[in-house]
C-alpha cells in the first residue's frame, strides 16, 4: 500500500482523488495525518504555490505527499485573476464577491475566453514532479446554477452549453482541470509503483 499525504483539508478534493485512485494507495488529508498548519500561498505562480504546499508537508514528515493550486485565467484580463483567484475581491475569499468583481471587469468586453489551470506538485521519495490540468471555456454574462463552488456559476467549459454549477460532479469531472491533473499524477504513480515492484532498488 502506497501512502501519500494530500496537503489539503478540503473533503471534496480528497474524496475525488480517493475515488479515482482505487486500491493500492492510501490518501490522507492534513487532518488525518495529524498536521495542523495553514499553508500559505505566497508566490506569484500556481507552480510555486503548489510546491510550497508539498514541500511544507515533506519538511514536516519526510513522506510521499502532494499539493495543488488552481487559478482562473481570463484572456481579456491578461490571465487575471490567476494565482489570486481565491482572494480576487479581498481577503474574505467570498465566491459571490469574486464573481461580482469578475463580471464587472469583463463588462463591455466581447472576449470572454477563460481557462481553469491546476498544478499538482508531487514529492515522491524526495523528488518533485509537477502535473498540469487545463479546462478551456468562457465566462457567462451572469451566474447560472447552484452546484459546485468558486467561479462555477459563471464558467462554461468548451463543449458544453451549461455552467459548471449546472452540472453534477460526474459531468464536471469529464471537463475538470483538477481531474485532468490528478489523472496524470495517478498514471505516473501507477507506472512508478509497478516499476518499483519489478525492481525494488528503484
Ligand atoms: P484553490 O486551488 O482551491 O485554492 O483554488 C483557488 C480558487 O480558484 C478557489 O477559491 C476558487 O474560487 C477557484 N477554483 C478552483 N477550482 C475551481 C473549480 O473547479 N471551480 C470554480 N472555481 C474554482
Amino acid at each position: 500500500m502506497q501512502k501519500l499525504i494530500f496537503a489539503t483539508n478540503n473533503r471534496n478534493k480528497v474524496d475525488e482523488i480517493r475515488a479515482a485512485l482505487g486500491q493500492g494507495f492510501e490518501i490522507m488529508s492534513l487532518e488525518e495525518a495529524g498536521i495542523d498548519i495553514d499553508i500559505e500561498e505566497p508566490h506569484g505562480s500556481l507552480e510555486a504555490n503548489a510546491r510550497e504546499k508539498s514541500s511544507a508537508i515533506y519538511k514536516l514528515r519526510a513522506m510521499d505527499c502532494f499539493g495543488e493550486d488552481t487559478g482562473l485565467e481570463v484572456e481579456a484580463l491578461n490571465g487575471e485573476p490567476g494565482v489570486k483567484s481565491a482572494r480576487y475581491a479581498g481577503e474574505q475569499r467570498s465566491s459571490e464577491r469574486n464573481i461580482e468583481k469578475l463580471l464587472q471587469e469583463l463588462n463591455g468586453k466581447t472576449n470572454r475566453n477563460a481557462r481553469f489551470r491546476t498544478i499538482i506538485s508531487l514529492i515522491l521519495r524526495g523528488d518533485e514532479y509537477q502535473f498540469e490540468g487545463i479546462c478551456e471555456g468562457t465566462i457567462l454574462q451572469e451566474p447560472a446554477g447552484s452546484g459546485g463552488f468558486g467561479y462555477d456559476p459563471v464558467f462554461m467549459p468548451l463543449g458544453s452549453t451549461r455552467s459548471f454549477a449546472q452540472m453534477e460532479l460526474e459531468e464536471k469531472n469529464l471537463f475538470s482541470h483538477r481531474r485532468m491533473a490528478m489523472d496524470k499524477m495517478i498514471s505516473f504513480l501507477k507506472k512508478n509503483s509497478l516499476t518499483r515492484e519489478a525492481d525494488p532498488q528503484k
